[in-house]
């Protein structure tokens, strides 16, 4: 699979919405910065968290090309989508009461994608596909709602956390043994965070 070339390639958030809540860096200031700037990188993002398979991927940006108004609007509904999961398990990561709005954004969607939404058997289980879907340009939101429903209601949501980096403000599922996970990335926000306290420490000795 080729490179994002985005921060937002770094799927350390153990769970598809949580990772697709990460599609914005440095979420929690001022500044943040979106990866999802048009419809294409909408579907190459999905495509690299393989919600989409590469044919697909051509089929819905051919008919992008054909509907570029209805190809914007889904890019709205995904970010409109995206922000009420962030800021759903961002409360939960805080151990506040989630917004209505949110509930009721995030309800929207699931009302849509169980109209899609159909049972099928799979070797000795069963699994819900969106296949009906398939043609739309908005397929990759299903999912990815469907991920978020099955971490909201799932027993284990002290395991959703938020990088304690600032401003970094990416989300991820801890699914480490003690429930010891601090950061999105030692290598990244771990060792700022480190090197910050170090040179805080040398600056400030008491
Ligand atoms: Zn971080």
């Amino acid at each position: 699979m080729s490179k994002l070339n985005t921060s937002a390639e770094n799927l350390i958030g153990e769970r598809l919405c949580l990772d697709f809540a990460n599609t914005v860096s440095w979420h929690n200031s001022d500044t943040p910065k979106e990866w999802l700037i048009n419809y294409e990188k909408l579907v190459e993002w999905s495509r690299y968290a393989d919600i989409l398979s590469s044919p697909q991927q051509m089929s819905l940006l051919e008919k992008a090309n054909h509907h570029p108004d209805q190809a914007a609007k889904v890019l709205e509904e995904a970010i409109e989508l995206r922000e009420a999961i962030f800021c759903l398990f961002r409360s939960i990561a805080a151990g506040l009461e989630t917004d209505s709005l949110d509930r009721a954004i995030l309800n929207k969607y699931l009302t849509r994608a169980y109209s899609l939404a159909e049972i099928i058997p799979e070797e000795s289980t069963y699994t819900l596909s969106f296949q009906k879907g398939e043609n739309e340009l908005d397929y990759m939101l299903w999912p990815i709602v469907q991920s978020a429903i099955d971490l909201l209601l799932s027993e284990k949501l002290d395991r959703v956390k938020q990088c304690e980096g600032e401003p970094c403000g990416w989300l991820f599922y801890d699914s480490s043994r003690n429930k010891s996970r601090r950061w999105c990335s030692m290598a990244d926000c771990g060792n700022r965070e480190k090197a910050r306290r170090h040179y805080k420490k040398k600056s400030d000795p008491k």
